[in-house]
């Protein structure tokens, strides 16, 4: 993370985010970790940091001369151009504390919309039957009438950020091994 970051500690689950037009794969992980994520279809610098202001949302970017506006608001400066780097740095930068129970999928990934649980018998006619035989959780965005369940997309970057988070700990436990 870069000096330059202005953010202070904020609580988890008040921290709520804005990007950029060049973070698009990033912004889906975000929201599918629930964190609440703008993401604007326009790409003008000042909207961009006036809206940061007025919904209090951390402002990512990749764009070296925005942060170079003085008076900007709170940032991330995204180094990396790859979206898994990006948001491990996220959560390791922020020491966000991911809730890989009850946060996940609590927004549509599409929309930001807040999703509702549905119970699996609804669903049956709505998903691939492996999927309806493998899983047991799903939830629905009623904005864009879409469901979603932990496949294996979402199981390999739950490794990952799991692993992530034993590695933080485990520098300071390593000596005793
Ligand atoms: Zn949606």
């Amino acid at each position: 993370m870069s000096e330059n970051n202005i953010v202070e500690e904020i609580k988890d689950e008040e921290i709520k985010f804005i990007a950029d037009r060049m973070l698009g794969k990033l912004v889906k992980w975000l929201r599918i970790l629930g964190y609440d994520t703008a993401y604007p279809s326009f790409d003008n610098d000042l909207s961009l940091i006036l809206i940061a202001r007025q919904e209090n949302r951390i402002l990512l970017t990749r764009d070296v001369n925005l942060i170079k506006r003085r008076n900007i608001c709170d940032f991330l400066f995204i180094e990396s151009d790859h979206w898994e780097k990006q948001l491990l740095g996220i959560i390791k930068g922020l020491k966000l504390k991911i809730d890989l129970n009850s946060k996940i999928f609590s927004r549509c990934s599409l929309c930001n919309t807040l999703t509702k649980e549905v119970d699996k018998k609804e669903i049956k006619n709505y998903v691939p039957p492996y999927v309806f035989l493998t899983q047991n959780k799903f939830v629905y965005c009623p904005s864009c009438k879409k469901y979603y369940w932990r496949g294996t997309h979402w199981q390999r970057m739950t490794q990952k950020i799991q692993k992530l988070s034993l590695n933080e700990s485990g520098e300071r436990f390593q000596k005793n091994e």
